[in-house]
């Protein structure tokens, strides 16, 4: 990489809040010039990430350098970034005219360079005769026209801008997002866009950095990301996805919804679990022929503006959704054919649950900060350290939370063609996968049991010399 080209580096960055790990080593190149744009759910960490670039948080491991120098002990004003946040933060005794230029003032520009350079901003961001305006008599959309060209009459750098269109009705975020676009273009300087909008990411970016629990998931050009994502977490986040559990047979050859299928992926092994992503526009629907890879029953069929949008069930008992631009009636019989280089397929991130845990009598371990009954285990004993693996259809989940032996809650909710898999959240913040039939809500509290038949445990050092 040309290093000379990069003009914010983020080195193994990480972040608490107290004991919870908001960022857990995060490293991030982003070149000048460039629209990068952090895409995440709502929690992840995005906001934080540009903070620690603007300087309003300092990382806690991990360094931070813009122009190759070393920014962590540097303070937000001295740094050669401007930010744009949410909320407008208009100072709104002051009008359109002495908003934009109150950094310029205080840095002693000539006043005439000021009027100069007010103007060229205002006519940038379109609001050419609004200088005299009360920012309190402004739309929401002019208010943030206005944010926008105070952060760049300054010529920073770097422009950060956190959800700055938010706030903005639908019609208008899209005007916004077009004129974002010219603007970044025009100015040529380098964008770092935060936004939990995966359509707006895709619009806006050069590129997209996906971000989870902290984590980065994958960053890349938005068609990579859409076409090539690394896991079910960005398949899921990116768009609309058929996402299946297979097993690769082997070299170009996968097996789902219990077919084989040919793919162009290799070098996963033989017989390995893997993950599958397929798009809804890359499986071709046709009234039922035996030129079909596999057949269905349409179960829903709803007009998208451009396309319909069809669900389909397999006699196995998976349902799909496909997209085309031809209708096809409820209950109608279909033959469907994925073609080997739609079929995306990913290595699984997990096989199983595995917990850290100590046992504390022959029956008893404890594993997410909690107390579960256990079978008697050979050769394990009172105050050993083990390693209990759990199968995620193993996990039970009750309604209410008492009758758990622990407490969580859903954080993640993944559909898999003939089942959900959920990341629930224990109350220590330790996550359990679960794949179930039932239907549960994001944000659900729940209760967490898991059988004594349906651990195995093994003793923490056995498994790491294994
Ligand atoms: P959103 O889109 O909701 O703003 P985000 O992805 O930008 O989410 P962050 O704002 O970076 O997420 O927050 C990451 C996590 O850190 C969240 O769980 C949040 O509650 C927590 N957090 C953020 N700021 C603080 C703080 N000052 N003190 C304690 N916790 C914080």
């Amino acid at each position: 990489m040309n290093k000379d080209n990069i003009i914010i580096s983020i080195d193994h960055v990480s972040k608490w809040f107290g004991d919870k790990r908001v960022l857990d080593d995060i490293s991030l190149n982003i070149k000048k010039g460039e629209f990068v744009t952090i895409l995440g759910p709502s929690g992840c960490g995005k906001t934080t990430t540009l903070r620690i670039i603007a300087g309003f948080e300092t990382p806690d491991e991990g360094s931070i350098y813009i122009d190759g120098e070393l920014m962590n002990k540097v303070q937000p004003h001295k740094r050669p970034v401007n930010t744009v946040f949410q909320r407008y933060a208009l100072f709104p005794h002051l009008n359109v005219f002495d908003n934009i230029a109150f950094g310029l003032k205080l840095q002693g520009v000539a006043k005439d360079e000021i009027e100069k350079r007010v103007m060229r901003v205002l006519k940038m961001v379109g609001m050419t005769d609004y200088e005299w305006r009360d920012v309190d008599s402004l739309s929401g959309g002019q208010q943030q026209r206005v944010a926008i060209a105070r952060a760049i009459v300054n010529r920073p750098a770097v422009l950060l801008l956190d959800e700055p269109l938010s706030a903005l009705d639908h019609k208008m975020r899209k005007d916004m997002q077009i004129e974002l676009k010219q603007m970044h273009k025009q100015l040529g300087i380098t964008f770092v866009y935060v936004t939990h909008d995966q359509e707006e990411a895709l619009t806006l970016s050069d590129t997209v950095v996906v971000m989870n629990h902290g984590v980065i998931q994958q960053i890349g050009s938005p068609t990579d990301i859409y076409n090539e994502p690394v896991n079910c977490f960005v398949a899921d986040f990116i768009g609309e996805s058929n996402i299946f559990n297979a097993i690769m047979v082997e070299d170009r050859k996968v097996s789902f919804m219990d077919h084989e299928f040919e793919c162009v992926d290799e070098g996963f092994g033989e017989n390995v679990p893997v993950d599958v992503v397929v798009r809804p526009e890359d499986i071709y629907i046709m009234p039922k022929t035996d030129k079909g890879q596999f057949d269905g029953v349409v179960s829903s069929c709803i007009f998208k503006g451009v396309h319909y949008e069809i669900i389909v069930n397999t006699p196995d008992g998976y349902e799909l959704m496909i997209q085309d631009y031809n209708p096809f009636e409820v209950g109608m019989e279909v033959s469907m054919i994925i073609k080997p280089t739609d079929i995306q397929v990913m290595k699984k991130e997990r096989i199983c649950n595995t917990f850290e845990g100590e046992m504390i009598d022959d029956t008893h371990v404890e594993i997410l900060d909690c107390e579960f009954e256990c079978l008697k285990q050979e050769g394990i004993s009172a105050g050993d350290k083990v390693l209990v693996e759990v199968d995620f259809d193993k996990v039970e989940l009750t309604d209410d939370k008492r009758d758990g032996t622990c407490e969580g809650d859903i954080r993640f909710i993944l559909y898999k063609a003939d089942h959900y898999q959920l990341s629930v959240r224990a109350l220590n913040r330790e996550y359990i996968y679960v794949d179930t039939q039932d239907v549960w809500e994001d944000r659900d509290i729940v209760g967490i049991n898991i059988r004594p038949e349906d651990m195995r445990i093994k003793l923490k050092e056995a498994k790491s010399q294994a």
